[in-house]
């Protein structure tokens, strides 16, 4: 299935000069949404996975059901202060200023083989801020998963040292 005609693109959000693509006209077609998940998950095949890690906010979408699917756990990765247990955190730099992501202290045992789902792969600093906070914890990053990788921002550089998956490039 094609899934570029599910994906709007939105001018000047979140801030002028900026064009976003906007996944709900996927999420709110049963086929594509269904089409789309079944996809991501035939891009994990064989990996033995034991945790899957979905990023704040959209990565939550589908993350928990790839998880599911390949029988692996699911481990949220949120922007700081939403995490109720103890949490080691990482910063990466955004267009002004700093983001923080956080994990809980316990979501990853040694030795786990991790997956890494986020709906968009932009200039990478986020995936690779979760990778960090998943070798911290002293998983193996065995996979980062996107819908979407908007190639000409170059994120694949920042996580160039993991294998990357994507349904859709531009
Ligand atoms: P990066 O850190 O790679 O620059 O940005 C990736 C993060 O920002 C992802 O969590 C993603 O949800 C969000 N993001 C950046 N650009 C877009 C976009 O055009 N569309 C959507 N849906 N998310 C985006």
């Amino acid at each position: 299935m094609d899934f570029a005609p599910y994906i709007r693109d939105i001018k000047d959000f979140p801030k002028p000069g900026v064009v976003f693509k906007d996944i709900t006209p996927l999420l709110k077609d049963p086929k594509a949404f269904q089409k789309a998940g079944e996809a991501l998950v035939g891009l994990t095949a064989n990996l033995k996975i034991d945790k899957v890690v979905g990023v704040d906010s959209r990565g939550f979408i589908f993350a928990p059901m790839l998880a599911e699917k390949i029988g692996a756990g699911f481990v949220t990765v949120r922007k700081s202060g939403k995490l109720p247990f103890e949490t080691i955190s990482e910063s990466y730099d955004l267009e002004y200023g700093t983001g923080t992501l956080e994990i809980h202290a316990d979501a990853i045992e040694k030795g786990d083989r991790v997956l890494i789902h986020d709906d968009v792969l932009a200039t990478g600093g986020t995936a690779q801020a979760v990778c960090k906070l998943v070798e911290k914890l002293g998983g193996e990053v065995v996979q980062c998963n996107f819908l979407i990788e908007l190639t000409f921002l170059k994120g694949a550089e920042k996580i160039k040292g993991y294998p990357k998956e994507t349904l859709l490039q531009y």
